[in-house]
């Protein structure tokens, strides 16, 4: 699978967040070493601290079939009013990526250019680990 082909999971994705508050829409997809792709999409709350990004959705699917090694994340982004726009990993989903990655995670962001690429070392230089 190319970036772009996993980068177009994510924009898909996006039409599947949950997001009556902020109306900003993200959308993951994350490739395991298996070859599988898993996607996630942002579900917001009303008491907002409980809202959970696409990242961490994508990831908490992924461990729940039985993965733990991945290759590479896509992210990508929807404004309100329907415009993307690149949005990074939060630093909660990189350091829970972090649990499951040396640092090598390669990250593509979605950008109205194009793309950009990551390691998650990059995004996470010095991540928490016990
Ligand atoms: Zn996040």
């Amino acid at each position: 699978m190319t970036d772009r082909e996993l980068l177009l999971e994510a924009i898909r994705a996006t039409e599947k967040a949950y997001a009556p508050y902020s109306r900003f829409r993200v959308g993951a997809a994350l490739l395991a070493r298996s070859g599988t792709v898993y996607t996630g999409a942002n579900i917001e709350n009303a008491s907002y601290g409980a809202t959970v990004c696409a990242e961490r959705t994508a990831l908490w699917q992924a461990v729940l079939c039985g993965e733990k090694e991945f290759d590479t994340l896509a992210v990508a982004a929807v404004q309100a009013d329907g415009t993307p726009i690149a949005a990074p990993p939060c630093g909660i989903c990189r350091q829970t990526l972090s649990e499951f990655s040396d640092g090598s995670l390669r990250i593509i962001i979605g950008t109205p250019d194009g793309l950009r690429t990551f390691t998650l070392r990059d995004l996470l230089p010095e991540a928490f680990g016990l």
